[in-house]
Parts: C-alpha cells; sequence; structure tokens
C-alpha cells in the first residue's frame, strides 16, 4: 500500500509500549499488504490504550509510531484517536482525574467539586467533543460524563500512566479526595449495595462469593448451566431461551432466543459472539456490579451463548472507565482459560471457544451495536446503516449474536432451571427479573433485583424510600423519560411502562427531589448528547445542538408557546431522520419534562 507516513518519531518509551501490543519491529520488513493490514487494524485501539497508558497521551511520535506499525494512514489514525474522549491528543501530567458531573452526580453536588477542584488545581482541562475536535489544554483533571457509579456520587476516575499504570475510579468524591489521589494517595473503597425482592438469580453470587475464586463460584452453582447447555446441545438451548422470553436488557429489548437463533443458522462462517459492556447511559451501573461482583458469570454466559450460537470466538467489549472491572474479568477469563473452560476443549467436552477483552475509549455512542463493533475492529465508532443487521453481517462483516451483560446472565438460570421456572415470576408480557440501578435522592441508593411488575414505589422503598419530596424519577436513563411523583403506582414492566408512554431502558431509576433544580439537568442532557452525537448524520448532529440552545433560550424566559412548537418539530425531525439511537432518543427525557414537569410547559 502506498501510504504516507509522518517523519516523527516516538521515544524509546512509546516505542517499548507499542511494541508490548503489537511486537517488535521487524527490520528491513517488506511493506504491508492491504490484507494484512486490514487483519491488523483491530489492534489500533489496544496500541493506543498502550501509548497512553505508558506516557500519558498519544503523542505524535507515538502516533505516527502506531500508524506505520499498522499501515493505517495517519490522517486516519489521527481520526480514531480523536475520536475517544479518554484519549488525549495533548500532553498532560502523568496522573489525570475525570470528575463526573453527569445527572446523578450534578444532583449529588458535583458542580462544587468542580469549583473546589478548579481553585485547587486550576482550570480543567476541556475539548473532549467529537463534532468540535479537541483543544489542546493539558490540565491535571477534566469534567466529565457519567462514569458509572451513580450509587455512590460525585464520582471520579483517576488514571497514572507508567509502567504499571494505574487507574482507579471512586464514589464520594471531595475536591480534596481527588487532589490526594492524584498524588498517589489511596482512594476511598465502597463496596455497591445490592437487594431486591424475591428469588435473586443475577445477583446471587454478588457480595456473596469472592469474585476472584473460581472455586468459590463453583462452589456456589457456577459451570451448572454450561455443563447442562452441553448435554442439551445448542438447538435446545436456543430454545428455552425463546421460551422464556428473554429480551435485551439494555434497552433494546428484542428477543435474545430469535437473535441466537438466526445466528446459529446463518451459512456464512465464522460466528462470534459479543457481549456490550459498554455500559454509558447515564445512570446505569447493574453491569459494573455484576461484572466487578460475579466475573465467571460472564465468562460462562460467554461460553454458553458461544456454544448455541457456533461462535467459536467472543469478545466482551467494555467500557474504559470501569477499571475494577476490567481487573476482575481479566482475572476470570485467564482463571478460565487455565482450568480448561475457555479454549479448544472446553470441559473437555470438544467444546472451541475463547474470550477477547476489548477496552473502550470514552465514547457513548459505542454502546450502539454497530458503533461497537467498528471499535473493535479498530475505527471511530460510528454506526451503520441496518440493514444487514448484525446476525447477517456484525463483526468483521460476520454473523454475530451481540447482547449485553444482564441478558447474557440472565440465560445461566434460563438454562440451568428451565423456561417455566424462570417464568415463575414476573408478568406474561415481561417474565423473569430485572435489574435497576436506583440513585438520585434515595436513601439506599444500588442495584436492586425485582420481578418484573414490581411497582416504582415498591422499588423506592426497597432503596430506603426519599428524605424530601420527590420532584421526578428519570426512568431509563439520559435516553429515557422523567416521571412524576404521582406514578409510583407505576408497574415496572415492558408492557406496563409502554402504555404510560416511558421505558424501562437500561434500568434507571433516577430519583430528584425538591432540592434539585431541573433546569441545570436539563441542559446537562442536553449537552450530553450534543457531546456524543458521533456526527456523520445531519438530524442528529445539528438537532442535539438546536436542542441545547432551545433550552438555553426556555430557561432564560423566551416565549414557551413559540420554543416548544420547535421543539415538537425538532424532536420529530430527529426521530424520523437520524441512523441510529442515539438520535432518535436525544430529546425524549426533555420532551418529558417539558411536557410533565414544567409549569406551563407543553400542555
Ligand atoms: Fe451518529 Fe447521531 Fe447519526 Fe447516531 S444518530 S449515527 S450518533 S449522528
Amino acid at each position: 500500500m502506498d501510504l504516507k507516513f509522518l517523519k516523527d518519531e516516538p521515544s524509546h518509551l512509546e516505542r517499548l509500549a507499542v511494541d508490548r501490543v503489537l511486537g517488535p519491529e521487524a527490520q528491513d520488513a517488506p511493506p504491508v499488504g492491504y490484507r494484512e493490514a486490514k487483519a491488523r487494524r483491530t489492534l489500533l485501539l489496544p496500541a493506543l490504550h498502550a501509548l497512553q497508558s505508558r506516557v500519558g497521551w498519544v503523542s505524535r511520535g507515538g502516533l505516527a509510531y502506531v500508524s506505520r506499525r499498522l499501515a493505517v494512514a495517519p490522517a486516519e489514525a489521527f481520526g480514531v484517536a480523536s475520536f475517544y474522549a479518554l484519549f488525549s491528543l495533548a500532553e498532560r501530567p502523568a496522573a489525570f482525574a475525570h470528575v463526573c458531573d453527569d445527572v446523578a452526580c450534578h444532583a449529588a453536588g458535583a458542580e462544587g467539586v468542580c469549583a473546589e477542584l478548579e481553585q485547587e488545581l486550576g482550570p480543567a482541562a476541556h475539548g473532549h467533543s467529537k463534532t468540535g475536535g479537541r483543544e489542546a489544554h493539558g490540565g491535571s483533571w477534566a469534567k466529565s460524563p457519567c462514569l458509572g457509579l451513580c450509587e455512590q456520587a460525585p464520582a471520579a476516575l483517576v488514571t497514572r500512566a507508567g509502567d504499571p499504570s494505574s487507574e482507579v475510579s471512586f464514589g464520594g468524591a471531595t475536591a480534596a479526595r481527588v487532589a490526594s489521589v492524584l498524588k498517589g494517595g489511596a482512594p476511598p473503597w465502597v463496596t455497591p449495595h445490592v437487594g431486591g425482592l424475591g428469588p435473586r438469580r443475577l445477583l446471587e453470587r454478588v457480595n456473596v462469593v469472592d469474585p476472584t475464586s473460581l472455586d468459590e463460584y463453583r462452589a456456589h452453582g457456577g459451570y451448572e448451566a454450561l455443563r447442562k447447555a452441553i448435554e442439551l446441545g445448542p438447538e435446545l438451548v436456543i430454545r428455552e431461551v425463546t421460551t422464556a422470553m428473554l429480551v435485551g436488557r439494555g434497552g433494546a429489548a428484542f428477543p435474545t432466543g430469535r437473535k441466537w437463533e438466526a445466528v446459529a443458522k446463518a451459512p456464512v462462517r465464522p460466528h462470534f459472539v459479543v457481549c456490550n459492556a459498554d455500559e454509558s447511559e447515564p445512570g446505569t451501573f447493574k453491569d459494573r456490579v455484576l461484572i466487578e461482583g460475579d466475573p465467571f458469570a460472564l465468562v460462562e454466559a460467554m461460553t454458553v451463548a458461544g456454544l448455541a450460537t457456533g461462535s467459536e470466538r467472543g469478545y466482551v467489549y467494555l467500557r474504559g472507565e470501569y477499571p475494577l472491572a476490567w481487573e476482575r474479568l481479566s482475572g476470570a477469563i485467564a482463571a478460565a482459560r487455565s482450568r480448561g473452560l475457555l479454549g479448544h476443549d472446553v470441559m473437555g467436552k470438544g467444546v472451541r471457544f475463547d474470550l477477547e477483552l476489548r477496552k473502550g475509549a470514552g465514547a457513548y455512542i459505542c454502546g450502539e451495536e454497530t458503533a461497537l463493533f467498528a471499535s473493535i475492529e479498530g475505527f471511530r465508532g460510528e454506526p451503520r446503516t441496518k440493514p444487514p443487521f448484525p446476525v447477517q453481517s456484525g463483526l468483521f462483516g460476520k454473523p454475530t449474536a451481540i447482547n449485553n451483560v444482564e441478558t447474557l446472565i440472565a440465560t445461566l438460570d434460563i438454562v440451568k432451571h428451565g423456561a417455566a421456572a424462570y417464568a415463575s415470576v414476573g408478568t406474561s408480557g415481561s417474565p423473569g427479573t430485572k435489574l435497576f440501578c436506583v440513585s438520585g435522592k434515595v436513601r439506599k441508593g444500588g442495584v436492586y433485583e425485582v420481578p418484573f411488575g414490581t411497582t416504582l414505589g415498591a422499588l423506592l422503598e426497597l432503596a430506603g424510600g426519599t428524605e424530601r419530596k420527590v420532584k421526578a424519577i428519570l426512568l431509563g436513563g439520559a435516553a429515557g423519560t422523567f416521571v412524576t411523583p404521582e406514578q409510583l403506582d407505576l408497574k415496572l414492566s415492558f408492557e406496563d411502562t409502554r402504555k404510560a408512554g416511558t421505558t424501562l431502558g437500561s434500568g434507571v431509576v433516577l430519583v430528584l427531589d425538591d432540592t434539585v433544580s431541573l433546569w441545570p439537568i436539563l441542559k446537562r442532557i442536553a449537552a450530553f448528547f450534543r457531546d456524543e452525537s458521533c456526527g456523520q448524520c445531519v438530524p442528529c448532529r445539528v438537532g442535539t445542538v438546536r436542542q441545547e440552545e432551545l433550552l438555553t433560550r426556555l430557561s432564560n424566559g423566551a416565549s414557551a408557546a413559540e420554543e416548544l412548537k420547535l421543539f415538537a418539530e425538532l424532536s420529530q425531525a430527529m426521530r424520523d431522520a437520524s441512523i441510529c439511537g442515539l438520535g432518535q432518543t436525544a430529546t425524549s427525557a426533555i420532551e418529558s419534562a417539558l411536557t410533565r414537569l414544567v409549569p406551563g410547559g407543553a400542555r
């Protein structure tokens, strides 16, 4: 391939970091051909992660070296590096703090933390906008979208470059704590709160077993589902999952059995299974708690999915902001491999399946399945138009079953105990149990597992209730809708929430009370979508900016009648003409707030 590479050279450390991922550079090697470059492009993000973890940023010399080693045009490599918010193209200190100012953290006082940090450490680094590029300002901290620690808000993530590098996230962040962790102090550790009503199927082992011990996992029922799945065979496994009416728990609610069956029957080979662990919806943290607390369950569930769909390889795409989940899952995969539970002869039964763990780099849009594939393949996380659907042409253009963490782990109970037992709780339209991420102004924020059909009020009681008058509850995350305190008898099932004009989404239940001002929350949601839009289609790229401007005008006292008419047209255009779910749902929470909560709104 005739590519022109930059002349910039990497430093010794940068070269070492990249070589750890790509192997040492061969002297006098022939130019890389198109096929080889295509096959190796998937290593682009891991190489950029290695570079940043070693020297603290993606330097020009380092990027030039990665681009040359992988035969990716420099402009393309820059396009990828600049797409992901966790990569910095500006030099900055080795220790860097990301301080969450998203909805739950905002309600918990993150603005105050940021103001104090500004006094103590200077202005925040800025410029993570995918549409506006990033500016070269290298402070030691930056504001961040949701870090998935909402139950412990306000939250922070501190990364430290070096060899070894380190990353730690923690809740209960104060300016003093962030500054202390930046200087090498130990962060506070809080065991996540979990609870529930009725049978615990998903949280069975969380906070009960040692998540680093395969033996404890097995002593508590681990690997019984895989043993049964091997006995049943792929067709019966899929039949059980289909009969159980399991649907995706990430928000789209697509039937899992149908997805698995379509991949199993696809004539094109190889097949892949992918776990979408890029849990970036503001207010969502259940998958983090599951992986940190029960990582072997995900490894086992991926193996069951591989068996059912005829896939010999699986990928877990984990969000870059989850360092403990990364550590636990890496450990679980290594332990499973060393004990014959992954590899070419799983459990000695002739099943071939192995897993690869990939790290996201701070892009909400990579939770969209085709954007996630693009990211694993080494591209900007830009969604593709569908069809073709992933079951026909997914990762690397091959039939792919993609499910989120909660969905996959739910299959273990279904395979082990059968579809009928699974459906013994829940409603006829939504059998089984569901995890909810309860945060905001409740006494015991945490992850709660309840049967579908439990009321919103009962869930809030489980979380200890509230101290003050509830103003609004955000259901389903930033892409969800607000409901009012009068709706506490709402049953949490797919059919009941649909009827009420709301959504379960990814299981977010974020409570705002009368101490929280609504306008800053709505503006933060609008800013979030403006920043996270990948920018490739006009209705979303422009619409998210217009939405933010409109909110600013409304909050400054512009004519509600005129602005709301415009808003209705804007959101209709975005719903109808955006390529993916981000643009289609970017106005839903704000629209629900303006129609249900703001006095004299659109009513
Ligand atoms: Fe990108 Fe938004 Fe279009 Fe989705 S809707 S493809 S996020 S610009």
